[in-house]
């Protein structure tokens, strides 16, 4: 109840829910309830949380943001909210978020733009910028969000919470609404590292409905989180430290670094060449298997269906154009073109290249340093409307976030102090399944 009042409060000026449920939320923290009087204990029982709007929920719609899912409700449950509906957490409501996950400020939103709770001329940050508003306004103790190419890592660090990509295939992608298939994965954002390592613990996990999910032990990630730092080699990125980033970005991770250093961490400063490379990569991978991903939203299965089509052409095309908003359409055209017929070597092929020479690079890395740390995006939050025209310097907001997921890795998004009233976030990076050293170096900063 205290947390639908805060939403019923002070969503108004923010538009961090797309779906608000409280009526539902009420019946499930009452079964909660039951199940605690009945001498049942789990970390999440009766803990309330919200899900990014991507996220299939049987009986509350799913919309992705879009106009072409609006009404759309699906008819399963995602496995992370099947896994969470069995810990016992109780759903808040959905969470507004760029159309389809594209974006890195919300304002892709066919619900409209979210305001950073720190400052409301300040964009959240995005694909997840639902989420980390609501957590940051403490709306919500946590939320789920999914990580493209740094969908919860940049809305946590613009927003001043902390969020976790796990490694991919850590957390089942069954029941998530698929962008970028070989790079989606979901996670977290909460408050502190410490309740990063709960929730994650209960969404993670094998899933035979997901065959990209890894088939390994989740630990618990809470039981590691004291573990003294010494010795810990933190690998600093020199080019990542250089005139595209923000001076005072560049002076709260330094501080925070330093602070992990006199917890007995040792500094090693790394190359980390071709983040230029990634991006590249990346606006090409993304969008050539957004291209087929989102063929399936025809007009005619499922989503929106234009008024009084003519003949199949025109359902399809009306639907499309009229369902989709202006990023989504720009990503299916530039996939679709990336993969026609004559092309498909000269951008894909090269792409997929690339991203091997990124994930290289990262094992190299790996070889000198135990865990990476540098900025989560060039600069804080930026104001509402400043790259909206412009979607090619949006692009270079994500040049720090996408190498990791090109290569698959774990990474993180710790708050490290304010730019002014916005806030600053360090990103830490680790090798596959090691979300729990991640988790640990957090929380000793924290
Ligand atoms: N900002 C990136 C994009 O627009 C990443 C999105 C994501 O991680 N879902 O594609």
């Amino acid at each position: 109840e205290a947390f639908l009042a805060r939403v019923a409060a002070h969503d108004g000026a923010l538009n961090s829910f797309i779906s608000r449920i409280p009526e539902m939320a009420l019946a499930a923290a009452d079964a909660a309830d039951a199940r605690i009087a009945a001498g049942e204990r789990a970390p999440l029982l009766g803990i309330p949380y919200a899900h990014k709007d991507i996220f299939c929920t049987q009986g509350v719609r799913t919309t992705c943001a879009s106009r072409m899912l609006g009404d759309w409700v699906a008819p399963y449950d995602a496995t992370v909210h099947q896994r969470l509906n069995e810990a016992g957490a109780v759903l808040l409501g959905k969470t507004n978020m760029d159309e389809f996950a594209m974006g890195s400020s919300n304002e892709n939103s066919a619900f409209g733009a979210v305001k950073n709770p720190w400052d409301h001329a300040a964009v959240p940050g995005g694909s997840s910028g639902g989420s980390a508003a609501a957590v940051a306004a403490r709306l919500v103790p946590w939320a789920t969000g999914t990580d493209t190419g740094g969908s919860i890592r940049q809305p946590a660090a613009y927003c001043g919470v902390t969020g976790i990509k796990p490694t991919y295939g850590r957390v089942s992608r069954f029941g998530m609404i698929a962008y970028a298939s070989s790079l989606d994965q979901g996670g977290v954002l909460a408050p502190s590292a410490a309740d990063c390592a709960i929730a994650l613990r209960a969404m993670a996990g094998h899933d035979s409905r997901d065959s990209t999910s890894a088939d390994q032990p989740v630990p618990d990630y809470a039981a590691e989180l004291d573990r003294p730092l010494t010795g810990l080699r933190i690998g600093v990125p020199r080019q990542w430290f250089t005139d595209g980033l923000d001076a005072t970005v560049a002076a709260r991770i330094e501080a925070a670094i330093e602070i992990l250093v006199q917890q007995g961490a040792v500094r090693v400063d790394i190359d980390l060449p071709d983040a230029e490379l990634a991006l590249a990569a990346y606006y090409l991978i993304a969008p050539a298997e957004a291209s087929s991903n989102l063929s399936r939203f025809d007009g005619v299965r499922f989503g929106y269906r234009c008024a009084e089509p003519r003949d199949l052409m025109d359902l399809y095309e009306r639907s499309r154009s009229e369902g989709f908003g202006a990023e989504v359409k720009r990503r299916i055209l530039i996939g679709t073109y990336a993969l026609s017929a004559g092309y498909y070597d000269a951008f894909y092929g090269r792409a997929q290249r690339a991203r091997r020479q990124v994930s290289e690079n990262f094992a190299a890395a790996f070889a000198q340093c135990d865990v990476i740390a540098g900025p989560v995006a060039p600069t804080p939050a930026f104001d509402l409307g400043a790259h909206a025209s412009d979607p090619a310097t949006m692009y270079l907001e994500d040049i720090y976030t996408i190498p990791v997921n090109l290569a698959g890795l774990p990474g993180m998004s710790v708050p490290v102090g304010f730019s002014g009233a916005r806030p600053v976030g360090m990103q830490l990076i680790g090798a596959p399944f090691t979300e729990a050293r991640l988790l640990n170096v957090a929380h000793r900063y924290q």
